[in-house]
């Protein structure tokens, strides 16, 4: 998006005016800006910083988000695309500090999701038609095409990452990080806003959202949208450090004739997961949250609970196809249901043999 573009979508207000009186404390105020990020509207929230100086820092934060937006799209022209385009070739290519973490970071989440969820799968996803600004419609693609790229088994560990250099042993490794990206960058985010010495602030990238501190008059009060309805299924407060992520097959999808195809893709059948209308995740650690919100969509009902367990995620959600609406024991006691919403049914994990992640 051209920078003058992206200066028009950018709105700032700041929302508390003056500082209110309370029993004597002061209030602090909370700035708020929105801007155009990752093809939707990312507010962002601080709070007890100067206007100016609020300005300033989402000056800088808008920066690093776009050169995240750039160097880390699957298909649009940057660094991640360029590397795609040479990865077939099984040479040694020049990766940069930028883009080398994220391959880092995503291939122990890979391995522990079973593969469920897997960055190496853009030839899949490209396939399906989500490689595109416009939402794709028509007809499935072949289904032996489908299989061709299935049998290929492109994943994480088959690229050797050393020395500024990535190598893919397996032509079919194609690199999209629609999964891991937002959550990494709002982690990424948090630790400038850290360094910049802001304590309290809220960055909420169209209902994906991490948190540090609290909110100008307590907890952040944050909701979680519902699949089907133009609504929130449950809110939750948060007042620490924390992510919550939610994946869905509703956000995007391919039509066909009244039948949706979903962007999330099961990697064991090549085919959208069908079986989970969303699923959230509430972690610490942005990355983490994003990229098990989407392998929880892949697993299903039936093993979403062990893939929590391997990936050491215990405040999960799952809505399936049907509208059941199922909460792990730790998440539930924090979640607020709409009054006359059917109630959630309560969810243990297995035992997890993988230790917490921090
Ligand atoms: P999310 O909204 O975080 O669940 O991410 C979905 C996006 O991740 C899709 O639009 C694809 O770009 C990509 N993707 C789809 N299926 C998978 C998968 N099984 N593992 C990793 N990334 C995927
Ligand atoms: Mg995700």
């Amino acid at each position: 998006m051209g920078a003058r573009l992206a200066a028009c979508l950018r709105l700032v207000m700041l929302s508390i005016a003056l500082p209110a009186f309370a029993g004597g404390a002061t209030t602090p105020t909370e700035y708020r800006t929105t801007l155009y990020l990752f093809g939707t509207l990312m507010e962002i929230t601080l709070v007890g910083v100067p206007a100016e100086r609020a300005e300033q820092v989402t000056d800088r934060l808008e920066r690093e988000f776009q050169r995240m937006h750039r160097d880390w799209h699957a298909w649009k022209l940057g660094e991640l695309s360029a590397l795609n385009a040479r990865l077939p070739s099984g040479e040694w290519i020049p990766i940069s500090p930028f883009v080398a973490p994220l391959i880092a970071h995503s291939r122990p989440l890979s391995r522990l999701s079973n593969g469920l969820f897997n960055p190496a799968i853009g030839a899949l996803v490209e396939l399906w038609g989500f490689h595109s600004d416009e939402l794709p419609v028509g007809k499935a693609p072949p289904a032996d095409a489908i299989r061709r790229l299935v049998a290929a088994a492109p994943g994480m560990d088959d690229l050797e990452l050393a020395d500024g250099r990535v190598r893919a042993g397996n032509p079919a490794v194609q690199l999209d990080f629609g999964a891991f990206a937002k959550g990494y960058a709002l982690d990424l985010a948090r630790e400038t806003l850290a360094s910049l010495g802001v304590g309290n602030a809220l960055l909420n990238s169209g209902g994906d959202l991490c948190a540090l501190g609290s909110a100008a008059d307590g907890p952040w009060r944050i909701g979680i949208r519902h699949p089907f309805q133009d609504s929130l299924l449950a809110t939750l407060e948060i007042d620490a450090a924390e992510c919550v992520m939610t994946s869905g097959n509703y956000e995007r999808y391919r039509e066909d004739q009244g039948v949706r195809w979903g962007h999330i893709i099961d990697p064991r059948t090549g085919y959208p997961a069908a079986e989970v209308a969303s699923s959230t995740v509430v972690h610490a650690q942005g990355g983490l949250a994003d990229a098990a919100a989407t392998a929880l969509a892949v697993a299903g009902p039936s093993e979403w609970l062990n893939i929590a367990a391997r990936l050491a995620v215990d405040q999960v959600m799952l809505v399936d196809a049907a509208g059941t609406v199922r909460v792990s024991e730790r998440l539930a006691p924090r979640l607020t249901f709409p009054a006359g919403s059917q109630p959630p049914v309560l969810v243990a994990l297995p035992p997890s043999d993988t230790p917490p992640q921090p």
